[in-house]
C-alpha cells in the first residue's frame, strides 16, 4: 500500500473523522453532540454514541428484555417476539432507514436499542397496571420510565448514577415520553424520527406473524386488511404456491420492505422537497419521516385489525387478566409490607416514594422472574 492511502485511512480512524463525508448535513453529527451531564473526556476512536449503544447494550435493563413480554404472555407458546427481538428488528429496520438517508445510524442503533427498555412485565398489560397503581405519584409509562433507567436506576459505573448518556439519545427518549403532548415546540431530529417510524413497521408485521403462527388469526381474515392483500398477491404471483409457513414468512418481509420503503422514498423527496439542509431546518420543518398519505392511511388500516383482532383476541385478554391481577396484588404486598423489599429498592424506598420504588422494582422484573417473587410474596403468604 502506498504511503497516501495509508494516511488517507489514518485520517479516516475516527467516527468524528468519517461522519463529515459519510453523513448529510441534516443528520446529526456527533462533533455537534451536546454532550453528557457528566463531562467525561471522548474515547480515542468510538463516537460518544457508540458509546451510548455499548452502554445501552451492556445494561442490566437491555438483557432483561429477552424476558419480557412484546404482545403475548403466558402460555402462548415460544415462537412469539419478546422485547428484546422486537427491539433488535427496529434496529435493523431503523438501521437500514438511516443509512439510506445518510444519518447518523450511530445515534439510531442508540435511540432503537433503548427505546422500549422501560417496558415491565407482561407488556402493555404491565404497564396499565403500575399505572393505575401509582396515580397518586403520577402514574407510570415505559418511555419515561426507560429515562428513569438511563439517570438514576442503573448503578454500573461508579463516577456518575445511571448511563450518563449523550444529550442526543436522552432527547430522543424525552421526546417518546412527550409524544403528542411535546411542549418544545420543535420536532426531534430524522435520527429520532426513523426509530419512530421503524417501531411502528416492526410490530406490525411480527404480530401479524405471531398471531398467525399462534392461531389467533387465519391468514384468509388478513385478506380482509388492503396492505396485506396487496402484499400476499405480490408473494402469489411470484412464487406461486407456498406452504403455509413459507408464505407467511414471505408475507412478513415483503410488508416490512414494502413500508420501509415506502418510508424512505416519501421521506427523501420530502427532504428535497423541503430543501432541507441542516439539524434547524428539520427542526423548524413537519414531520419528514412518514410514507405518503395513501401508503399511512393503509399502515394505519392494518394496525386497526391487529388491535381488534389480536391485541383484543380472548385468549390475550385471559393471560392480560392474570398477568395483571398477579403484579396488583404484588404491588400492594410490597407497599403494605416495605421489608419485604430486596435491598436495593429497599434503599431507594427510603429516599423516594414508597410506591415508586415498587414500581421500579416491579418493572425491572422479567415476566419470569415476576412469577417467581409472585410465588414468593402471594403464595406464601
Ligand atoms: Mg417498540
Amino acid at each position: 500500500m502506498n504511503p497516501i492511502e495509508q494516511d488517507q485511512i489514518d485520517r479516516l480512524s475516527t467516527s468524528a473523522s468519517r461522519e463529515p463525508f459519510l453523513l448529510a448535513l441534516y443528520a446529526t453529527h456527533s462533533a455537534n453532540s451536546q454532550g453528557r451531564k457528566h463531562p467525561e473526556p471522548e474515547h480515542a476512536y468510538r463516537s460518544p454514541y457508540q458509546r451510548d449503544r455499548d452502554r445501552i447494550v451492556h445494561s442490566s435493563a437491555f438483557r432483561r428484555l429477552a424476558h419480557k413480554t412484546q404482545v403475548f404472555t403466558g402460555n402462548l407458546g415460544d415462537y412469539h417476539r419478546t422485547r428484546l427481538t422486537h427491539t433488535l428488528e427496529v434496529a435493523s429496520i431503523a438501521r437500514t432507514m438511516a443509512r439510506a438517508l445518510r444519518l447518523n445510524e450511530d445515534l439510531v442503533e442508540a435511540l432503537a436499542l433503548a427505546h422500549d427498555i422501560g417496558h415491565p412485565p407482561f407488556g402493555h398489560a404491565g404497564e396499565q397496571t403500575l399505572h393505575e397503581c401509582t396515580l397518586e405519584q403520577g402514574g407510570f409509562n415505559h418511555n419515561r420510565q426507560a429515562l428513569r433507567i438511563f439517570e438514576h436506576l442503573e448503578t454500573s459505573y461508579p463516577d456518575f448514577p445511571g448511563l450518563n448518556l449523550t444529550n442526543e439519545v436522552l432527547a430522543g427518549q424525552q421526546h417518546r415520553a412527550e409524544g403528542k403532548k411535546s411542549t418544545s415546540g420543535s420536532m426531534p431530529s430524522l435520527e429520532v424520527q426513523v426509530v419512530d417510524a421503524s417501531d411502528n413497521i416492526a410490530y406490525n408485521a411480527h404480530d401479524a406473524d405471531d398471531a398467525l403462527q399462534m392461531g389467533l388469526l387465519q391468514a384468509e381474515e388478513l385478506d380482509e386488511v388492503p396492505l396485506w392483500r396487496a402484499v400476499a398477491s405480490d408473494v402469489t404471483q411470484r412464487f406461486g404456491t407456498l406452504d403455509e409457513d413459507q408464505f407467511r414468512r414471505a408475507v412478513v418481509r415483503q410488508l416490512i420492505n414494502r413500508q420501509a420503503t415506502a418510508h424512505f422514498l416519501a421521506t427523501k423527496q420530502r427532504i428535497a422537497d423541503q430543501q432541507i439542509e441542516s439539524l434547524d431546518d428539520v427542526r423548524d420543518a413537519a414531520l419528514l419521516v412518514k410514507p405518503e398519505e395513501d401508503a399511512a392511511k393503509k399502515q394505519k388500516e392494518l394496525e386497526s385489525f391487529l388491535f381488534a383482532r389480536v391485541y383484543r383476541h380472548s385468549r390475550v385478554l385471559e393471560q392480560r387478566d392474570i398477568a395483571q391481577n398477579a403484579l396488583r396484588s404484588m404491588f400492594q404486598v410490597l407497599c403494605d409490607n416495605p421489608e419485604k423489599l430486596p435491598g436495593k429498592p429497599r434503599e431507594l424506598a427510603q429516599h423516594d416514594d414508597l410506591e415508586r420504588a415498587v414500581a421500579d422494582y416491579l418493572a425491572g422484573m422479567t415476566d419470569r422472574f415476576a412469577w417467581d417473587e409472585h410465588a414468593r410474596l402471594i403464595k406464601s403468604s
